[in-house]
């Protein structure tokens, strides 16, 4: 039985006539990018996830290096970000030409608490963190830290859409909640997408003016903005995912819960959640230190995996710059050569999880 890490036609399946006929409502209204499915999935967005205002973009990387941007963080200043992040997350401070300060992660993938102050200085403006997997991470100690020390927080929630952390969902913790819709995302599009959530009225406005060019009203430029819109099809048919997405999430974490009650191998570490803290499982990510020899294996039996991810920013060929070397970060380090995921995603059979399940025992 052949095993992808991902199937998105499934997800697609499990709703295609909703999303078809959304396409052709869509392609058939003569108006295709901000307007009237874009402001309907921004108010039902924010509505869902218990936000003031959400702003449509084009990707996840605009909601980041756009959410520095008009926070006002730049050249000189510091942002907190932990070393086990998707490099996005890092893009989004170094494009404006701040600089990434690396932290550690916990045993839950995210970024550890306790390490964070040793890295405020006087230049330290912002804490990125990343809800890395699609667990929250332990946002109380985050915020403590923020207020104590008056620095912005921005959320990267690309991964965790639905999350929650003491009842609370990310991307509602801080200054800017940013999220991907790139189609492999738990709330994911048929193309590009991206959004911001933001409770600041004032705040949400000038997402709203640099996202078209820095123009409130048309032709009439106020800043020197960037071209981030959602288009129109990629928010209706994000509305209909909208639609389902707790049924989507119920569906990932039932898949999850097989996976931590029948995968029992000495060989494996399986991963955690926090207490306090949910996961929507965007990855089910597994540690082994022999992994080479686990992809070798499960490639023999077609399940296919992926590394989330085998190079952490801060020794990637782009940030050689920074000058950080190999042993910087030892617990990045050792996660970067260890973490292997595996098949995850909805419309996964009970027969092909089985099979994984079966796979791994067998190791
Ligand atoms: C996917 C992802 C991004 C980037 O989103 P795009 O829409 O691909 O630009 C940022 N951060 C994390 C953690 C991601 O997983």
């Amino acid at each position: 039985m052949k095993i992808m890490p991902n199937r998105m036609d499934r997800g697609f399946a499990m709703h295609q006539k909703e999303y078809e006929e959304k396409a052709l409502q869509v392609l058939r209204s003569g108006w295709y990018v901000l307007g009237q499915e874009d402001q309907g999935f921004e108010t039902e967005f924010a509505a869902k996830l218990g936000a003031k205002h959400c702003v449509g973009l084009a990707s996840g990387l605009d909601a980041l290096w756009i959410a520095f941007r008009v926070l006002g963080i730049g050249a000189g200043d510091e942002v907190i970000v932990q070393g086990n992040t998707y490099i996005a997350s890092v893009m989004g401070i170094t494009i404006n030409g701040a600089t990434p300060v690396f932290v550690e992660p916990d045993e839950y993938y995210n970024m550890d608490a306790a390490k964070i102050e040793e890295k405020i200085t006087k230049r330290t403006k912002a804490i990125l963190v990343t809800h890395l997997y699609g667990q929250a991470s332990k946002m109380d100690d985050v915020t403590a830290l923020t207020k104590k020390y008056g620095l912005r927080l921005v959320e990267d929630c690309a991964q965790s859409h639905l999350a929650g952390f003491e009842g609370k969902m990310t991307g509602t913790f801080g200054d800017v909640g940013c999220f991907s819709f790139y189609p492999s995302k738990n709330l994911g599009a048929f193309g590009e997408g991206g959004a911001v959530l933001v409770e600041d009225d004032k705040l949400a406005e000038e997402f709203r003016i640099f996202r078209n060019y820095g123009s409130e009203k048309r032709y009439y430029n106020k800043v020197v903005g960037t071209n981030s819109r959602l288009d129109e099809l990629q928010a209706g048919l994000l509305r209909v995912r909208l639609s389902h997405l707790e049924e989507i999430t119920q569906e990932r974490c039932r898949i999850a819960e097989r996976y931590l009650k029948e995968i029992q191998n000495p060989r494996l570490i399986l991963p955690r959640v926090r207490p306090g803290a949910t996961s929507v499982w965007h990855q089910f990510v597994l540690r082994c230190e022999d992994r080479e020899e686990l992809i070798a294996y499960l490639n023999e039996r077609e399940i296919g995996t992926i590394i989330h991810y085998p190079i952490p920013p801060h020794l990637s060929q782009a940030y050689g710059y920074l000058g950080h070397k190999e042993g910087f970060l030892p617990i990045t380090e050792q996660y970067a050569r260890q973490v292997l995921s595996i098949p995850m995603y909805n419309g996964m059979t009970e027969v092909e999880q089985s099979y994984v399940i079966e796979a791994l025992n067998r190791f």
